[in-house]
């Protein structure tokens, strides 16, 4: 065996989930078809920029990766920096994200909202390239060895092992996870089905230099007969303009991957608005589209899956990442569990039951925002009353809720509130939380003890003054949250395995 665990792809989710499973104590070794992990435009700057939301936030400041990433951050949203006021008549109103382009204001929020407290470190806009070095890093301190240049073109697998085919040969381990994207070979080689729907409409993104940037100003999303235009980012600069082309209703065309004329641009953006416009340079360009589609089981045998090889759609709303962040923080303790022999296999089926969800969740959540981007009478009806309907502090508090991914919860066994939830940070037990281990937060000595029968796997920590002992995942999730420590003894072991040390007591009292 080359290791316990291929990963194929070293995107954010495969770094991310390569450092979860060495953090776990499993071999891992990346398998990348790109030679430089920098070199794509597409990740790189403001064409490259991802929005990380509370649970991505949540899993990067446990792990101790935070500082880096807001260092590195093109933007970060302190959620104390709320608006006080509304903006006078000649100010824009305060952006707060958006839905298929309708805009939320800032100032429309309710803050006093329970779900929306506890995220003290706010949300943030990072390159795509920054956050892959970041994790990279990581990685490669814990042990993990990224091969690139490294091509899978064929998977296989037998009862005890799985083996990558590459063009340098195969390459064998125990368990192998397709982090490679959404055209994902793993993903088609294991014949993991892929149900969903076909792309609607085509987005162009291009940084580019014009002649006259000022025929399509203002700056922001602009609806037009044809579809829709984005000029800037989320802060305006106009040289070299940025520029996103919405056409709903046609698809890609022909070889997605063939470089974006000036002239394929200028055509979009006339098709769209009606505006001539001469584009003289093109620095960057990519197309993308909102195909919509979900892997039927993120497991089949050693094979698994996560990140964009798990499900793809619109980036509108930019969930993609996050989804997979969270994807990786969920499956990596778990894997690196059953390869020690801490758990048994049967954990890994919590992996597709808490996740396949959450992913269905924002496959219907990106497709509600496609729908009401099409451009016919009623949809343009429908359109007008939800941004009206968005324009409450009901309205905006619910998407920003949504976006933000703050309402997170699986349907963990255990009726206390918090259970299946985040922690929350002010329960201050991330510190304990950086080597990965399992977190006990308890002033009760017979917890204490009870945590002693899993030597090295669990840290235990003073409670919190609200009263309730938790015992919280390595992926951060509250698995066990009681008043009457007499469940822990029946509770425990489904996430941790049968006790390694002394005997497990009939009950704690
Ligand atoms: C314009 C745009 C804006 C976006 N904005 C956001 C946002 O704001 N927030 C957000 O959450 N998401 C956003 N997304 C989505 C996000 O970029 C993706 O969801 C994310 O990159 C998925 O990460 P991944 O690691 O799963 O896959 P990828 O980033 O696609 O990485 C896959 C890796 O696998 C490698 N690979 C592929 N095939 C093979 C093979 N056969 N052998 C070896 N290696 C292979 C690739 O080279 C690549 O490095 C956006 C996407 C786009 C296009």
């Amino acid at each position: 065996m080359d290791a316990d665990v291929l990963v194929v792809g070293a995107g954010p989710v495969g770094l991310l989930l390569a450092s979860e499973l060495a953090l776990g104590g499993a071999r891992v070794l990346v398998l990348e078809r790109r030679s430089d992990l920098a070199a794509e435009p597409i990740k790189q700057g403001e064409m490259g920029a991802r929005s990380l939301n509370a649970p991505s936030v949540h899993a990067l400041r446990r792990r101790g990766l935070l500082p880096n990433v807001r260092n590195a951050a093109l933007m970060w949203w302190d959620p104390n920096d709320r608006p006080t006021a509304p903006p006078s008549d000649d100010e824009p109103p305060p952006f707060a994200g958006h839905f298929a382009g309708i805009m939320l204001r800032a100032d429309r929020i309710d803050f006093e909202d329970p779900d929306l407290a506890g995220h003290e470190d706010g949300a943030g806009v990072i390159a795509q390239a920054d956050l892959e070095r970041i994790l990279g890093d990581r990685a490669r301190e814990l042990g993990v060895t990224i091969r690139t240049g490294v091509t899978v073109t064929d998977v296989r697998q037998t009862a005890d092992a799985v083996t990558a085919v590459t063009e340098d040969g195969p390459v064998s381990a125990r368990w192998l996870v397709g982090c490679d994207g959404g055209r994902s070979v793993v993903r088609k080689q294991s014949g993991i089905a892929f149900p969903g729907e076909d792309a609607e409409s085509v987005f162009r993104l291009a940084l580019v230099d014009m002649t006259e940037p000022e025929k399509l100003l203002p700056g922001g999303m602009h609806e037009c007969e044809g579809g829709y235009y984005l000029l800037g980012g989320w802060e305006m600069r106009l040289r070299p303009t940025r520029i996103t082309t919405i056409e709903p209703g046609t698809g890609i065309d022909g070889d997605r991957d063939a470089p974006m004329t000036a002239q394929e641009l200028q055509d979009s953006i006339r098709r769209v608005c009606g505006i001539d416009t001469e584009i003289t340079a093109i620095h960057a360009a990519t197309r993308y589209a909102d195909t919509t589609r979900q892997a039927a089981t993120y497991r089949s045998g050693r094979v698994l899956l996560a990140g964009d090889a798990a499900h793809v759609h619109s980036p509108a709303g930019g969930q993609g990442l996050n989804l997979g962040i969270s994807d990786a923080m969920n499956l990596g303790w778990k894997l690196a569990a059953v390869i020690k022999g801490e758990a048994e296999e049967s954990l890994l089926d919590t992996y597709t039951e808490e996740r396949h969800p959450i992913g269905a969740w924002v496959q219907d959540w990106t497709k509600a925002q496609a729908a009401i981007t099409r451009r016919d009478p009623r949809t343009k009806a429908l359109r007008a009353v939800l941004t009206d309907l968005l324009d409450t502090k009901a309205g905006t508090t619910y998407v920003l809720k949504k976006i933000a991914g703050v309402a997170l919860r699986y349907g963990l066994p255990g009726g206390h509130p918090l259970t299946g939830k985040l922690v929350p940070s002010r329960l201050a037990t991330d510190d304990a939380a950086t080597d990965g281990r399992f977190v006990l937060a308890t002033n009760d000595p017979i917890l204490t003890d009870l945590a002693a029968q899993w030597p090295n796997r669990i840290t235990t920590v003073p409670q919190s003054p609200d009263g309730t002992s938790l015992l919280i995942r390595p992926d951060g999730i509250v698995c066990w949250a009681s008043e009457h420590p007499e469940s822990a003894p029946e509770q425990w072991p489904t996430w941790l395995g049968r006790p390694t040390a002394g005997r497990l007591p009939v009950a704690a009292t």
